[in-house]
């Protein structure tokens, strides 16, 4: 039996994120999506293919990618005309904070991912959007679904911290009359992107990407442990919600709900969770090799305004990146007709709004590369892959690896909660402890910077004065 490449090179390296693209583009229908023992969906052989990897070429890991998409970089520059560039956020035309005023309370952050959808409907850019809303198979709590009205996307509001698959969404829109607009995080928007670079009619059938910032795609087991963790069990775990603000309190101060077999409500804030993203607890291993930290390659970028002033306000504030015309008239015009309360945001406070991510997926990135290279394990092709990366850093990499993959095998083992919590607790205390050397030693070695800078300084004008 032929097996399709996107098996070989890609999920059998563990770094597939279940985009399902292949799913769609694979000529032999070799492919179709399953749930793997990790939680995840992955694209699985259900007959002999006899292609020549066509489901790796749309692939958003692909390690042999052809050189003119070989990364953001390259494939930013055959669908994004803008003329401002900068390395670490991609083409863009202009940076925003603010909110939607009719969208916020029923959104995750500033209402802007429902805002956008709304007008593109409304002006009659696309005619139908494809984002996530509640699924009614069981079990499976969420998935790509398609709106074609302002109150069927009200229903696609809300961050899902879920996984979910482009698969059928493809032979969905070949069928569908009309323009389409899709909303989605950086890896799938990659995925879109290479689809519609080898298959053009694509280009014209979606105009409008949609992108969502992502720190991480979470395995269904993130939703189990938070549930179980409100005795909760999983057969009874109903309508997850990952993020119910509190609008008395701070923007990040927000709590998991679900309700159980007797449709009663629980909920917990997140806080009291513990940290689940500095961590990699439940996460993709693809997440830990993708440097695509404000997904550049959309129309227009969304994120979580997690900065002063905007996180004292727990109703939600967005960032906002436009990345094409078509997006930055959409925000002035809804500056001017005052649907948006949004203002200019410098580009220094942006990149610190999505520090953490910078840090984790550009400075140690290298450092991971090395060790899965180590390992035998194919990753692709990378910007930031031959950055230097200090030996403390370098340890807090390869704990966050072992938790990430730790806490997969422990929770397929025993889905409690409590059991849990007491199994990991020995390599989270190790990575805390690397991540304080690793903090320790970086604000010695600014302090010391600034000694340099001081005593150079004033050589320099006791010189000057002579
Ligand atoms: C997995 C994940 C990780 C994230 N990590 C970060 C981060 O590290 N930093 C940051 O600044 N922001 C992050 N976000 C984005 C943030 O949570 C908000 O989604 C974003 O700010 C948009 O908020 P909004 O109020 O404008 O969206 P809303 O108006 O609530 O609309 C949200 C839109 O996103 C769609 N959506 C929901 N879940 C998914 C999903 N899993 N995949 C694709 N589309 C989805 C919805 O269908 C809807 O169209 C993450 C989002 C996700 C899904």
């Amino acid at each position: 039996m032929n097996i399709p490449k996107v098996i070989n090179l890609v999920v059998k390296n563990d770094l597939c994120v279940g985009c399902g693209i292949c799913v769609y583009k694979c000529p032999s229908n070799a492919l179709e999506m399953a749930w793997d023992k990790n939680g995840f969906l992955f694209p699985k052989v259900i007959s002999s293919c006899d292609s020549e990897g066509d489901c790796l070429e749309v692939c958003p890991f692909n390690s042999i990618p052809k050189d003119e998409v070989k990364t953001e970089n390259e494939i930013a520059q055959l669908f994004l005309e803008t003329e401002n560039h900068h390395q670490k956020i991609g083409k863009y035309k202009q940076i925003y904070a603010g909110f939607s005023t009719e969208f916020r309370l029923s959104s995750s952050s500033g209402g802007l991912g429902t805002y956008i959808s709304t007008k593109l409907l409304e002006n009659k850019i696309v005619d139908h959007i494809f984002s996530i809303k509640e699924s009614s198979e069981p079990g499976i709590f969420y998935q790509y679904s398609v709106s074609s009205s302002k109150s069927d996307l009200l229903r696609a509001s809300k961050t899902r911290y879920f996984p979910v698959t482009l698969a059928t969404v493809f032979s969905e829109i070949n069928q569908l009359e009309g323009k389409i607009a899709i909303v989605g995080v950086g890896c799938f928007i990659k995925a879109i992107r290479l689809a519609q670079h080898s298959e053009p009619k694509l280009k014209e059938k979606i105009p409008f990407l949609i992108g969502i910032i992502c720190g991480g795609l979470k395995s269904s087991f993130f939703t189990e442990y938070l549930a179980s963790k409100m005795a909760v069990e999983i057969k009874n775990i109903r309508k997850p919600q990952f993020r119910k603000k509190d609008f008395s309190s701070t923007a990040n101060d927000y709590s998991f709900s679900c309700s159980d077999e007797n449709e009663e409500e629980k909920s917990i804030k997140m806080k009291t969770v513990g940290d689940m993203w500095g961590t990699g607890l439940f996460k993709a291993n693809a997440c830990d090799f993708c440097e695509d930290v404000t997904t550049e390659l959309a129309d227009i970028s969304l994120g979580d305004a997690w900065l002063d002033p905007f996180d004292k306000d727990g109703k939600g504030t967005n960032v906002i990146v436009t990345r094409s015309l078509l997006a930055e008239n959409l925000i002035k015009e809804g500056i001017k007709n005052k649907d948006l309360e949004v203002d200019f945001l410098p580009l220094e406070i942006f990149l610190s709004s999505q520090q953490g991510s910078f840090n984790h997926r550009h400075k140690g990135l290298p450092a991971r590369i090395k060790l899965a290279k180590k390992k035998n394990q194919l990753v692709p092709p990378k910007r930031y892959e031959n950055e230097t990366v200090g030996w403390d850093f370098k340890l807090v990499q390869k704990q966050r690896m072992k938790v990430r993959a730790e806490s997969l095998a422990v929770w397929q083992h025993k889905k409690e909660a409590s059991v849990f919590d007491e199994t990991i607790q020995k390599s989270l205390k190790k990575l805390n402890f690397y991540t304080k050397i690793y903090h320790k030693r970086r604000r010695f070695s600014q302090l010391k910077n600034k000694v340099i800078v001081k005593i150079n300084n004033r050589i320099f004008s006791k010189n000057k004065n002579q």
